[in-house]
């Protein structure tokens, strides 16, 4: 009979999944930030990329107290997200509405992020991981901040330069 599944075995392979999807993110966001048109978009996806770094060490003090070593697991649906992305980065470089593109596709990553993040902070709550609950708590809060953010881009001026002529 196979072993018995329980929510330790679901926490260490979603939390295998975003390390996975955080590290391929932080190979992505530079050729988002390079691709951007608006001095403020590229700004924003390079902070973003130096707060990736974090996410990505925080994952390993996650791993850490698990006492397991840190390793990702193929996620198709990152895989996804960021190859929509480059299509846009093709499809519209040089156009009006590249920038209002970029954000949308940067913010498809952000909420694949937050539902990820909100997940594994809820499972470390119940597994009574308390450390890992406030560092899995402080990358949800960036990610959601990162969205506001790129939410207030579009707003001041992207989707208005996207409609243009
Ligand atoms: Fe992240
Ligand atoms: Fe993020």
């Amino acid at each position: 009979m196979a072993k018995e599944k329980t929510l330790d075995d679901l926490f260490y392979d979603t939390l295998r999944d975003i390390y996975y999807a955080e590290r391929k993110i932080l190979k992505a966001l530079p050729k988002m930030a390079r691709a951007a048109s608006s001095s403020e978009l590229t700004a924003a996806f390079e902070k973003h990329r130096d707060q990736t770094e974090d996410h990505v060490e925080r994952l390993q003090q996650v791993f850490e107290l698990l006492g397991k070593q840190a390793r990702g697991k193929t996620c198709p649906a990152i895989d996804g997200i960021i190859e929509e992305g480059e299509e846009i980065i093709d499809e519209f470089k040089g156009m009006p509405a590249l920038d209002a593109g970029l954000i949308s596709a940067a913010q498809a990553v952000e909420h694949y992020e937050i539902t990820r993040y909100g997940t594994l902070k809820r499972w470390a709550e119940v597994l009574g991981m308390n450390e890992a609950v406030r560092l899995l708590d402080q990358t949800l809060s960036e990610e959601a901040k990162t969205d506001e953010d790129l939410t207030g881009l579009a707003d001041a001026s992207a989707n208005q330069m996207a409609k243009a002529a």
